[in-house]
């Protein structure tokens, strides 16, 4: 499961339904390549950027051990709070213990802590249950039609 399934699941599952079934534009989204630059230029001296299984990790601090995700987005959001309890939990389940998170806003110049609760655990492993379901639909789900549609990189897809 990886962070960006994890988002798309909040976000809109049909976006979700594309891009785990390879039809993925996001290559050709400028919001996506902006913020890979900010991710990259933000902690570029760092460059400590991991893959461990499925998921990317930004940054990880081993001593401290917190993760740090970056987001270029100009809003704080609940589904960036789930992506890193997804990567904490990936973490927990490598025997890596009482890890925690920050996520960087760089535009807004503001950080967010964030911890995993027994709650979070067991949410996080019904949503997974979820996602595999949606992932496996024959058809992709309806569209939603939100105003975030506009932005999105499968806008095309849904609605021309
Ligand atoms: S355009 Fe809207 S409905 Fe279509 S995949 Fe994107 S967010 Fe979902």
């Amino acid at each position: 499961m990886t962070g960006t399934q994890i988002a798309y699941y909040f976000l809109c599952h049909r976006k979700l339904w594309f891009s785990s079934n390879h039809i993925e534009l996001e290559q050709f989204d400028e919001n996506v390549a902006l913020g890979k630059f900010i991710s990259e230029s933000t902690y570029e001296r760092q460059k400590h950027e991991i893959k461990i299984d499925d998921i990317v990790l930004d940054f990880y601090d081993s001593k401290s051990k917190v993760i740090h995700e970056i987001k270029k987005s100009d809003k704080m959001e609940e589904i960036h709070v789930w992506q890193v309890k997804h990567y904490i939990l990936v973490l927990e389940n490598k025997g890596v213990l009482g890890v925690t998170g920050v996520i960087d806003y760089p535009k807004l110049r503001q950080k967010v802590e964030v911890v995993l609760t027994d709650y979070d655990r067991e949410k996080l492993i019904e949503i997974e249950g979820e996602i595999i379901n949606i992932i496996n639909l024959t058809c992709p789900p309806k569209t939603i039609d939100k105003p975030f549609c506009k932005k999105c990189a499968y806008f095309d897809l849904c609605f021309i």
